[in-house]
């Protein structure tokens, strides 16, 4: 018989039994209620689809061409702060035999050969701190934040949120859920910075409210009961980009 499990699509909130076929196998449930909801996530929600991705979360290891892009623009004396230090055990370093305190920019210069291995424990963890670091770096080399989110990819927008929250480092049951919420959030986040199209931002604006508000229920819902202070900080982050967002897409509207 027909598995009745029904659960909310990730997109729209509706209840629904159609499943990410993908996540039969990988011990967590995301549901999208049609192809439409599932394709308008994909750029982003392909990185984190299936096993050996979805649960427990696994951060895609450097494609070839970010590899190339932070060898040839991260100086490797780039002060980097706290954060993109190697500070935990980390099997990457090890495996290259590295110094513990190495930081990321030299870490990934000594791993130049082995970039796209997947096969070496911790690499993700690796590329995860260094999109968060190249935003960084973008950052201060762009005038604007519309130069700045041109020259981004989805998945180094949603790395540097994630890592701004500080939730990754924490192994907890819910946070593969949580992640995957965000990044439907992130990404449409994402897309109505980039577009200036005023029928396409109306529609993504639409498209936002639901997992918007959904993220921060489940925040209440699965987070508060455990873990009441971080759940406070991410509540409270995730209400002021609600209402940033908000209001910038009120202001990006009345110029398009
Ligand atoms: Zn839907
Ligand atoms: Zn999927």
């Amino acid at each position: 018989m027909a598995s009745q499990v029904t659960g909310e699509c990730l997109v729209c909130g509706t209840e629904t039994k159609n499943r990410c076929s993908r996540y039969l196998n990988a011990d967590i449930d995301l549901f999208f209620c049609s192809p439409d909801h599932q394709k308008l996530v994909w750029p982003l929600h392909r990185f984190f689809c299936g096993p050996g991705k979805a649960n427990p979360w696994e951060w895609p290891p450097l494609s070839r061409e970010e590899a190339d892009y932070l060898l040839e623009q991260l100086p490797i004396s780039l002060d980097l702060s706290r954060e993109t230090q190697a500070s935990e055990p980390d099997a990457v370093a090890i495996h290259h035999r590295s110094q513990r305190d190495m930081k990321y920019a030299q870490l990934l210069h000594s791993m130049q050969n082995d970039i796209q291995k997947a096969t070496i424990p911790g690499q993700g963890r690796v590329a995860f701190k260094l999109r968060a670091t190249e935003f960084l770096y973008k950052k201060r080399r762009y005038p604007t934040n519309n130069a700045l989110m041109t020259d981004l990819s989805p998945l180094t927008f949603f790395s540097h949120i994630a890592h701004l929250l500080h939730v990754c480092e924490r192994q907890r049951p819910w946070l593969p859920a949580y992640l995957h919420r965000l990044s439907v959030v992130a990404l449409l986040e994402f897309e109505m910075c980039r577009t200036d199209d005023k029928a396409h931002l109306m529609s993504l604006a639409q498209y936002w409210q639901a997992p918007s508000d959904a993220l921060i229920a489940f925040v209440r819902q699965h987070i508060v009961p455990s873990e009441p202070t971080l759940a406070r900080t991410l509540l409270s982050f995730h209400q002021e980009v609600q209402e940033a967002v908000s209001l910038n897409i009120v202001g990006k509207l009345a110029t398009l």
